[in-house]
């Protein structure tokens, strides 16, 4: 369960699309604990990877804050930003976001090279990185093979694996379990809760599939956490 200070804070944040009227998220107040896990449910379209990507920073709030393990990123610069999301957070993408004709260990690497504290805590990387595959159900031969030539249920472990490297406080996954079938996400999200809860990171999963929330500390509710004002100027 969630406890100790906040991994993630939003405080008053707002957030329109350039040239989308129709849509605004207004967040008052969504708080992490850290080492909690989270599940964010919405349906599609109720701005669940916008939420992600103000978390991440690569898109900036038009007025409130964004703190993450203690740094408001939304007073930084662009690249801040990028290097603060480098260091801090793990992701993974519901399409993956591999490098299909790159090694699944290479891929597992990538978030390292431009992370200096991160690669520091990932030990040997390569060894890490191994393990890490290897705790999380891949074998052996997926493990030598290029990215491009493993199961879809097998991609989504390597891109579990790179998310997991160097232990980021925060872990943020874009319904990652939409491409599995029931059995393999149920495995998938046990392998991944384990290695969780081994780093000691937080969780912070958002989906429109209620069938995993009780595999979560906590399940919120996008339409708890936000004001949508549709038809908004
Ligand atoms: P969800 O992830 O919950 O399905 P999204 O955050 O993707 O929701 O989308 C919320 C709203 O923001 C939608 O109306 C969508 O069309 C719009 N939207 C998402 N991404 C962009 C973008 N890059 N540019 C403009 N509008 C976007
Ligand atoms: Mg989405």
């Amino acid at each position: 369960m969630g406890s100790g200070p906040a991994i993630l804070s939003l405080k008053d944040v707002r957030y329109a699309w350039p040239g989308r009227a129709s849509f605004a998220l207004d967040i008052p107040d969504f708080t992490l604990a850290a080492s909690e896990s989270v599940l964010l449910l919405g349906e599609s379209g109720s701005g669940k990877s916008t939420l992600l990507s103000l978390i991440c920073g690569t898109i900036t709030a038009d007025a409130g804050t964004v703190t993450v393990a203690g740094t408001d990123i939304a007073s930084m610069s662009a690249g801040q930003r990028d290097q603060f999301r480098a260091e801090h957070i793990g992701l993974i993408f519901q399409q993956f976001n591999l490098l299909p004709y790159a090694r699944v260990l290479d891929n597992v690497l990538l978030p390292l090279r431009f992370a200096p504290l991160r690669r520091a805590r990932a030990g040997v990387p390569l060894e890490t990185a191994s393990l890490l595959c290897s705790s999380l159900g891949l074998p052996a031969d997926a493990i030598a093979a290029h990215a491009g030539m493993l199961s879809v249920g097998q991609q989504q472990r390597v891109a579990a694996a790179r998310a997991l490297i160097g232990a980021p406080p925060l872990i943020v996954a874009d319904e990652p379990t939409s491409a599995l079938d029931a059995a393999t996400q149920a495995t998938f999200l046990d392998l991944l809760f384990a290695q969780v809860r081994t780093s000691g990171g937080t969780l912070l999963m958002v989906s429109h599939d209620a069938r995993l929330a009780p595999h979560f500390d906590r399940v919120v509710y996008m339409s708890d956490i936000i004001r949508t004002r549709q038809g908004a100027l």
